[in-house]
């Protein structure tokens, strides 16, 4: 009865190391470990004892027994990950070699600010209070914590969202402080920042979206995925986001995890939805929706389709998902030609899709291929697309009332860093922000997930991608490279009110989140605030921090 990784596996390595017979690969310190859609399972070697259920921060693992039908796919992809092997097993080591935590060899307290508190952010914090002594400050500009894992992961993936436990019991630990509803660049400036600490880790993700150059892109009716995933997850700057779903039909384009997101969620019966922290007005929304099909359109071929297996499979699972015959053909084609075992796998799923000629019969998602944007039809809105077929000179359009694009994320720059506006990321060597102009490292300034390294991976991604962050600002800490903040701790509290008066802690943070909880009732896991104002009324009735904690906390002087 070996255990299965499934859908939800946010590859942050933890049941790695909790594996006492090191069966789970690929592991963090393997060359396939940064590209791998998710981690697998060798079932030849497992024995069984669960100790990666309870490592697992999402749910993701179970033994082969205790599946749901739309996992049982999982239980050959982790098999298939392992060659196929005759009678006893080769030996390994016992357990996955573990990447040493950075140890501090200087005297006196290490202070650090982590401006955002998405997963890279979580993670470094976390990388670095396995140090005594360490202090680390998270600046957020929400007054919610934990950046996409909120806004960004789809409603219906609450398995996902279950990792925000592992990041309150991060920030529950001694060393770590929220300053929630500040922003950094508004309220504060680096240098604000490097005056109370020995350096900054700029976590703050790749906000802005990518976007599609072709006529008719300012029409009502066109947005972009990631805007409509913040809407649906009731971001407060996204409450008002025009969404029109009064046509029968939706164009994405770009074929990612995230184009798939918002398919499955405009697709999926509302009802279903309600039991999620979905925003009501997106809820709303949705219950009076028109849409009949989602088609995701890309401009390449099926082999090169950007989803990830996992994804896929989890979208098929639930959602009625076609092909039309032409794209039928391709994947036929694709598939007589492909050897990764991987793409493989995703072409013999589509392979197998409905037709698309078949009546509709609930609202469906269509896969198209070889579509290349060309403009965007409307006189005062959106009324359709038009595509060119990829390597010719064909022209085809779609009727559609709303046009989203897909085509990735994009970093911003950082006031006072520098920033490398072809590759959208802070030019860094391994997580130190590097001057293009000398070459030479930027003192006290680091960079951590997407801005370090550009919008790929999943949530667990970040984990070895904060850990070497870390451990180069520990090497440069340790090597006197880093300045003794001039300001006492205590002098970083009295600033920040002095500039955001409206500064939540993480007993606000709490509050808000109890009162989520509660509004949510028996049915949904929480029913979100989605404006400012209404977070801060929360928050504001939240316990004090006794003289005595704040004492602890350093916060008095
Ligand atoms: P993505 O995976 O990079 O996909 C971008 C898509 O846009 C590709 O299909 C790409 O096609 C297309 N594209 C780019 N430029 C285009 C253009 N000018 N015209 C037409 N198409 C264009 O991006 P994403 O979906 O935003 O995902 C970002 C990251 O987050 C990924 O690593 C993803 O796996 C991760 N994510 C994971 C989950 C999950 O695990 N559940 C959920 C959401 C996001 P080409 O390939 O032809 O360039």
């Amino acid at each position: 009865m070996p255990h299965v990784i499934t859908q939800s596996c946010c590859s942050d390595g933890s049941c790695v190391y909790a594996c006492p017979v090191n069966c789970i690969h690929p592991s963090p310190d393997e060359p396939g470990f940064a590209t791998a859609e998710m981690l697998y399972i060798d079932p030849d070697a497992c024995v069984d004892c669960g100790a990666c259920v309870s490592a697992c921060p999402v749910g993701a693992i179970a033994p082969d027994t205790r599946l749901e039908p739309r996992q049982l796919p999982f239980v050959e992809i982790n098999a298939a990950f392992y060659p196929k092997r005759e009678g006893k097993l080769p030996p390994t080591s016992k357990l996955a070699p573990v990447i040493e935590a950075p140890k501090i060899t200087r005297d006196g307290p290490l202070t650090v600010a982590i401006v955002g508190s998405g997963p890279a952010a979580m993670y470094a914090a976390d990388e670095l209070l396995t140090q005594r002594g360490v202090r680390v400050n998270v600046f957020e500009k929400l007054p919610t914590p934990y950046g996409l894992v909120r806004a960004g992961v789809a409603p219906d993936h609450q398995s996902t969202k279950r990792v925000t436990e592992l990041f309150d019991r991060m920030a529950a630990q001694r060393g770590f402080t929220f300053y929630l509803n500040v922003e950094v660049g508004k309220h504060l400036t680096h240098a604000d920042l490097l005056g109370h600490h020995h350096a900054v880790v700029y976590a703050v993700g790749a906000p802005n979206d990518r976007r599609l150059d072709i006529e008719g892109m300012d029409l009502p009716g066109t947005a972009t995925a990631t805007e409509v995933v913040a809407w649906i997850n009731g971001h407060p700057d996204h409450t008002d986001l025009p969404v029109r779903l009064d046509h029968e039909r939706v164009v994405i384009v770009g074929n990612g995890n995230v184009a798939l997101d918002v398919a499955r969620v405009l697709t999926s019966d509302p009802d279903a939805l309600a039991r999620t922290d979905i925003s009501d007005h997106a809820l709303a929304a949705l219950r009076s929706s028109a849409v009949q099909e989602v088609v995701i359109a890309a401009r390449r071929g099926p082999a090169a389709s950007a989803f990830t297996l996992p994804e896929l499979i989890g979208l098929t699972s639930t959602c009625d998902v076609v092909l039309d015959s032409a794209d039928h053909d391709l994947v036929l084609r694709d598939l007589a030609q492909e050897t990764d075992p991987l793409t493989r796998n995703k072409l013999e799923i589509l392979a197998k899709l409905g037709d698309a000629s078949a009546p509709i019969t609930r609202p469906r998602i269509r896969f198209a291929y070889q579509l290349t944007p060309r403009r965007v039809l409307g006189e005062n809105q959106v009324t359709a697309v038009e595509f060119g077929v990829t390597g010719t000179d064909e022209v085809r359009t779609l009727d559609a009332g709303l046009l989203l694009t897909s085509i990735g994320y994009r970093g911003k720059a950082i006031a006072d860093l520098p920033f490398d506006e072809d590759a959208s990321v802070v030019p860094n060597d391994g997580g130190r922000v590097i001057d293009p102009a000398t070459g030479a490292p930027v003192p006290g300034a680091y960079v951590a997930g997407w801005i370090k390294r550009g919008p790929t991976g999943f949530i667990g991604t970040n984990k070895s991608c904060a850990a070497q962050t870390v451990h180069h600002l520990v090497d440069d800490y340790n090597a006197g490279a880093l300045t003794d903040p001039p300001r006492k701790p205590s002098a970083l509290d009295k600033l920040v009110r002095a500039r955001q008066p409206d500064v939540v802690d993480a007993a606000g943070w709490r509050a808000i989140d109890a009162a989520e909880i509660a509004r949510g009732g028996d049915d949904r896991p929480r029913d979100k605030f989605t404006t400012v104002p209404e977070m801060l009324a929360v928050a504001v009735t939240a316990p004090k921090p006794s003289v005595r904690q704040r004492l602890t906390a350093g916060l008095l002087g």
